[in-house]
Order: C-alpha cells, then sequence, then structure tokens
C-alpha cells in the first residue's frame, strides 16, 4: 500500500490520537502544525502498522515515528521497548534529544543515546538502571548485544533512521543482525532518503505489510524574486548572519521565518536586544493582537516581522522586500509560499535562505521545485558592517548639526578648548569615541559561513551505492565523521582569560576534545583561544577569553555534550596571569582587537551594538 498524497495542511496534531502529555510537549515546544511527513505517517504508526517513509533530515521525521511510538510505551516496565538505530553519533544524539523533548510529560521515560566514543561504563551503568528507549549506532548496539547488555525481548518498535546513510557507511549487516534479535512481534518505521536495492530487501525480508509514505512537491515558479542562500548553521551563527544583513540589506519590510511560536518570540527579543525593532507574530496571540501587529508592520512602525508559516497564510504587505528562511522550510511548497509575501504588487523581492550543512539536499529539491538555481549570497563582512556604521554616523551627525539646537552646547565645547587648550578636533574624536563606546562601530571577527564542500546541483543524481568506496573495518565500527579537529591540549592562549565551569565530566564520558568541539561549533571561537580544560568526574573547569556577551553564556548553558547540558556558568578571572599576553582576537580590519573593557559586575545586552 503506498500513501503518497501533497502535503494534508488541515491535519492538527490534536486530531491524531496522540496522547495528552505528547500534546502538551508539542505546545510547549511551540509546534502548530504537523509537518507533511509527520501527517502522512503518525495516523499509520498509531494504528500499529508497518511504514516506510522516504523522508529527509529536517522534514520532521523524528517526531513522526517519535510521537506515536513513544505512546505505545508503558512507563511502568524500564525495559528497552523502543529502539532507533541512527548511522552516526551526531544523529544519534539529535534523536535522543528530540525524544527527550517530546517525552517531557510522560514521567519516568527514560532514553539512553548508545554510540561509540564515549566510555562504556556510563552505557552500563544507565542500562542496569533500567530505559524504554534506546537510540544508538549499528556497531556499539551490537557490541552491547554480544556482551548481553542490551536486551532486545521487550521491543515493541524499531526505527531504522537514515536507512540508505548505514549502507553507505557499510552498516548493512550490523542492521540486519540487530533485526534478527528483535521478538517476532514488533512494529518497524524504516525511514530511508532514497531507497537503493540493498534497503529495499532489508525492507521485504523484515518488514511486514508496510505503508509506503512518500511527500511530493509541487513543481512551481517563481519570476520577480531574486534567491539566496547563505551556508550557516547553528542559532548563535544565524543570529549573527540575520543581525549583518539587517545592517546592510536595503529592506523595506523584511518578514524572517522560523520553525516555532516559541522561536519568533526568542529571536524578536534578540534582535531587540541588538537595538533592532522587530516584532513577533505567531498563532499564540489573539486575532485581534496579530491584526494590529500587522497594521503596525504595514504603518512602517517596525520593519522586521518574525512569523511563523501559519501566521503568515495570507499576508499581504506590499512593503516586504526581504524574506529570510531563518529556519528551512519543511517542505518546497511551504518555501515556494513564504518567498511569495515578497515581490508583490509588481515589486522586486529578495528571498535569503539559511541552509547549513546538513540542508544541502533540501536546497537541491527547493531548487528542483522551483526551477531556479538559488545562488549563494556572501554574507557582508565585519568591514562592510562598521563602513555601514560610519555612514550611519555620518547622517545622523549631519542631522544633529541641521537641527539648530546646538548653541548652548557650542559654549560648552568653546568653553572647554579655551580652558584646556585643546583644539576641537581633538574634542570632537573624543566625543566620537564614547558615544561608539555602547555602539561599537568594529566587528568581532567571527567564521559565520560553514565551511562548504561542493554542492549537488538541482540535477546532479547520487552516485550509485555499489559504486562508493566501503568504510574500512575499523571506521565502520566508529563513524565520527564530524569528530572536531585535534586540540592543541597544551597550547596556552595569550589573550585575557576568564574561568568558566561546565556541568559535564568524565563520568558522562567527556573528554576535553568533546567540549572543543561543542564551542568551536556553537560559537564562533577558534581552538586556538580556548584556554587549559580541566575534566573533573561531575564537572569541568575551562578557560574562555574575557569578556563573553551574556548572550552567548546563556546560549552555552543550553548546548549539550555527551548527551548533557552544559549548564555553563562564569566563574571569575582568578587564575588569570596578571601579565596578559599581547595576542588579543583581531577584527575583520586585521588590526589588533581594542582590549576588553573591565566586565561590569553584572552585564546587560548592550542596546545598540549588534554583534
Ligand atoms: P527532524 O527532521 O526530525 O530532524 O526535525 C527538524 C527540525 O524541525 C527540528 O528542529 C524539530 O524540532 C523541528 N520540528 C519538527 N516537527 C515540527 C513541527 N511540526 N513544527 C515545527 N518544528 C518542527
Amino acid at each position: 500500500m503506498s500513501d503518497d498524497h501533497d502535503s494534508p495542511e488541515t491535519t492538527r496534531f490534536a486530531d491524531m490520537a496522540l496522547s495528552d502529555p505528547v500534546l502538551k510537549a508539542l505546545s510547549e515546544l511551540g509546534y502548530e502544525l504537523p509537518t507533511p511527513i509527520q501527517a502522512l505517517a503518525i495516523p499509520h504508526l498509531v494504528e500499529g502498522r508497518d511504514i516506510i517513509g522516504q523522508a529527509q533530515t529536517g522534514t520532521g521525521k523524528t517526531a513522526a515515528f517519535g510521537l506515536p511510538l513513544l505512546d505505545k510505551i508503558e512507563l511502568d516496565k524500564a525495559v528497552p521497548q523502543l529502539l532507533v538505530v541512527a548511522p552516526t553519533r551526531e544523529l544519534a544524539l539529535q534523536v535522543c534529544e528530540a525524544i527527550k523533548g517530546y517525552a517531557k510529560h510522560l514521567k519516568g521515560l527514560r532514553v539512553l543515546p548508545v554510540y561509540g566514543g564515549q566510555g562504556m561504563a556510563t552505557q552500563l551503568r544507565s542500562l542496569r538502571r533500567g530505559v524504554h528507549c534506546v537510540v544508538g549506532t549499528p556497531g556499539r548496539l551490537l557490541d552491547h548485544l554480544d556482551r548481553k547488555t542490551l536486551k532486545l525481548d521487550a521491543v515493541k518498535a524499531l526505527v531504522l533512521d537514515e536507512a540508505d546513510e548505514m549502507l553507505r557507511m557499510g552498516f548493512v549487516e550490523e542492521v540486519e543482525k540487530i533485526m534478527e534479535q528483535l521478538p517476532p512481534v514488533h512494529q518497524t518505521a524504516l525511514f530511508s532518503a532514497t531507497m537503493p536495492r540493498p534497503i529495499a530487501r532489508i525492507a521485504k525480508r523484515f518488514l511486514t505489510d508496510p505503508v509506503e509514505i512518500r511527500t511530493k512537491s509541487k513543481e512551481t515558479t517563481v519570476e520577480a524574486i531574486k534567491q539566496f542562500y547563505i551556508p550557516v548553521t547553528g542559532e548563535i551563527k544565524k543570529l549573527e548572519a540575520l543581525s549583518r544583513l539587517v545592517e546592510t540589506e536595503d529592506f523595506d519590510g523584511m518578514i524572517v521565518f522560523t520553525r516555532t511560536r516559541v522561536a519568533t518570540v526568542e529571536l524578536s527579543d534578540q534582535l531587540e536586544a541588538r537595538g533592532y525593532k522587530a516584532q513577533a507574530l505567531n498563532g499564540d496571540m489573539s486575532q485581534q493582537i496579530r491584526q494590529r501587529t500587522v497594521d503596525r508592520f504595514k504603518a512602517a512602525d517596525f520593519d522586521i516581522l518574525i512569523c511563523t508559516d501559519v501566521a503568515a497564510r495570507g499576508l499581504d504587505v506590499p512593503r516586504i522586500s526581504h524574506v529570510i528562511n531563518y529556519d528551512i522550510p519543511f517542505d518546497t511548497e511551504v518555501y515556494v509560499h513564504r518567498i511569495g509575501r515578497t515581490g508583490r504588487a509588481g515589486r522586486d523581492g529578495k528571498a535569503i535562505l539559511f541552509a547549513g550543512k546538513r540542508q544541502q539536499r533540501m536546497l537541491s529539491n527547493i531548487e528542483r521545485a522551483t526551477k531556479k538555481k538559488i545562488e549563494r549570497l556572501a554574507l557582508p563582512s565585519g568591514n562592510d558592517v562598521k563602513a555601514r556604521r560610519i555612514a550611519h554616523f555620518k547622517s545622523f551627525l549631519t542631522s544633529a548639526i541641521e537641527s539648530n539646537e546646538l548653541d548652548s552646547f557650542r559654549s560648552i565645547v568653546e568653553d572647554y578648548c579655551r580652558e584646556t587648550d585643546q583644539d576641537p578636533m581633538s574634542v570632537a574624536a573624543a566625543l566620537v569615541h564614547a558615544y561608539q563606546l555602547d555602539r561599537p562601530f568594529s566587528v568581532r571577527h567571527v567564521q559565520i559561513e560553514d565551511v562548504e564542500r561542493p554542492r549537488k546541483t538541482a540535477k546532479s543524481k547520487r552516485e550509485p551505492v555499489s559504486e562508493r568506496p566501503r568504510k574500512t573495518a575499523k571506521s565502520k565500527l566508529e563513524p565520527a565523521p564530524d569528530r572536531p579537529k585535534k586540540p592543541k591540549k597544551s597550547k596556552k592562549p595569550k589573550a585575557p582569560m576568564d574561568v568558566y565551569r561546565v556541568e559535564v565530566g568524565s563520568d558522562d564520558g567527556l573528554e576535553p576534545k568533546n567540549l572543543v568541539g561543542a564551542l568551536t561549533n556553537e560559537i564562533d571561537i577558534p581552538s586556538s583561544y580556548i584556554g587549559s580544560i580541566r575534566v573533573g568526574t561531575q564537572h569541568t573547569i575551562v578557560e574562555l577569553p574575557t569578556g563573553m556577551p551574556s548572550d552567548v553564556l546563556s546560549f552555552l548553558k543550553n548546548v549539550r555534550v555527551c548527551g548533557k547540558k552544559l549548564n555553563m556558568s562564569h566563574l571569575g578571572n582568578e587564575r588569570v596571569p596578571k601579565t596578559a599576553s599581547s595576542r588579543r582576537p583581531r577584527d575583520d580590519s586585521g588590526k589588533k582587537a581594542p582590549t576588553p573593557r573591565r566586565k561590569k559586575p553584572k552585564t546587560k545586552p548592550r542596546k545598540k551594538s549588534p554583534s
């Protein structure tokens, strides 16, 4: 049987026979509607059917299988009942975190990630304590099965996530061995972006009368809109990229799309904290407030509107010159709908998509559906932003001079110059310096864009699987494609350092390289600027350059490493040597960054100080 429709737009989570605790978690996450793959898969999984889903990462497939299968778990039996097999450590951790979020109100439900590279002791301890759901990579799962530390006799449902990736990485035999150990009665959900022959064979051998689910996208053309993408990943980097666009693009109205209602509010708060006027528009707001917000946007009371897809339905505001796809949409139709908010009433429009490393396939799908190449847009450099800020400052000066309200101030300057024998130019320069302390002209140097691999064009096909080189036996066991580069452990940074504590330690499997990897990925800090790292059993101490902005610190509190939140706290700078060297971060101009100012006792996000 095959379920092969267009996105069923009207389905709601509440109509899908999901439990109240799961619905509550979704509402708190701010999910408005099921994505197409969720709308198609959930009813069949709730019903107990096996499914084969052709869906990629980023389409919402974790919730598509997670929501219905979590509901089948008996919480009073702490034995593995849901098993998810994923090709890589990264995906296993990502799925694990998502499942924990969906299971937030399923009291007592325990989820364990099981992957190579993490110490066995932690995994064994958790398995002995009892878990309900295991998410793992094939090699390590098989290892536990061989040692009899993991038993599958109570498993009710198995999920094979990114099955074609597992094939590509040479894991087919391991997957089959795992599947052979499952009890005769269980449900299976197999997800794969493509269906090469060995995967189809697995499906035929192990699945029972599966429903095949595919989301179709209509081909559409979008003419008057110039489309671009910027390769950027991670919330901090996306925020930085958006800030640069806001400062350098010539726009009238800008609409920014996020995936969830929660994200609309968070992003508008973050933009406000950086001094940009932005408003959220989402389904949590009453109709009246939504209408008022749209009216104010139309009247140019503010210029940046942060929306969910549902809230933006039917939005017709001719002044929207820019659409920013801050979170990549789940399918191509949503993309076309989003960018159709610009280029209205015969005007030109510009659509910019943030598409990170893992989203290149969706990007190609969009190109195919819109029959247009989406060009890469070079993000403005720190120097571009600086030039814009200086230009703005000059026009601010011009209007201040033209305002004719300067007489009383002029006499202060004249008195001062007379009393101190200073020349007016020095006085003006000092005032400019003071002015920009709160709104710096310079921009911190950060690597925002992903380092890209060559992208497949819309037309290019996937290489036939049989022609890909197989992995060696060693790499088969423990794949870690995105493993961070070797940290230089002993190299002491010379910039002034502060000391921070994170609540993850060796008991959680943390090694210094994990922390270096997370920090270099999540905030734009080169590894050479990370100071010494002391890993304790329950926590870790790390030195980082002085002057971390408070929004970065709050962001880092929620970053997870080895499956645990960092919960980073600032311990002070007692251990910083007094003779801090002169090596400091450089800005884009290539000059030395200014000496960081002393941290105020309590740092608030600075007004009007983007970046
Ligand atoms: P996935 O394809 O499962 O990796 O999901 C991609 C992203 O979409 C994740 O950040 C999810 O939190 C988010 N997501 C999944 N389903 C929905 C939904 N129905 N509404 C909004 N966001 C979602």
